[in-house]
């Protein structure tokens, strides 16, 4: 897909943020570029539109960059996956292990209905761990995850058994 390599270089890579070391994926300069910003949610739109899912779900922060406006367009609901203590009403919680501490993400009881298929969307995935932790809530909730989308990922994820086997659709390669 040509859209790609304009995609992959609106994304700004920053050295040893947040720590020394890390080369931080920073996909806010994407959301700067309208033509990148919109090639990035129609090719998930192109990909989503006929293939039966009722809900995206966005995991906080940078999932619910992307996820409303591809539940929008393809006639789905949006539910946020929060992380812990802000979502006001009754929750279901999975913590995931992070490489200090553990992390945890919050969907509110009843945003989804048990047969209901979804798609579960974020910036990136690393070690698959966030995701992980995103399909277990749904299928808590009764939901069957079709898939799993990020906009910059490692392709190696793919055959990790983190994801519980379902499948993982990226867009470019971290640079
Ligand atoms: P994982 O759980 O190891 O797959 O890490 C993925 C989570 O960490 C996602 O929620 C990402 O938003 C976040 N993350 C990790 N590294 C980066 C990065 O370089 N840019 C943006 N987000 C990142």
């Amino acid at each position: 897909d040509p859209r790609l390599k304009a995609i992959s270089e609106a994304i700004r890579v920053v050295p040893h943020f947040p720590k020394p070391g890390i080369m931080f994926q920073d996909i806010t300069t994407l959301l700067l570029d309208p033509k990148a910003f919109k090639d990035t949610v129609d090719i998930f739109v192109d990909r989503y539109r006929d293939m039966g899912i009722s809900v995206v779900a966005g995991v906080e922060a940078r999932g619910f960059l992307f996820g409303p406006s591809i539940a929008l367009a393809i006639g789905a609901k949006f539910v946020p996956l929060r992380k812990p203590r802000k979502l006001p009403g009754e929750v279901i919680s999975e913590s995931y292990v992070l490489e200090y501490g553990k992390d945890c993400l919050e969907m509110h009881v009843g945003a989804v209905q048990p047969g209901e298929r979804a798609l579960v969307i974020d910036d990136l995935v690393a070690t698959g761990g966030t995701l992980s932790a995103a399909i277990r809530l749904l299928e808590r909730a009764g939901a069957h995850v079709v898939e799993c989308a990020c906009v910059v990922g490692l392709r190696e994820v793919k055959g990790q058994p983190g994801l519980n086997g379902k499948p993982l659709y990226i867009l470019v390669e971290p640079r």
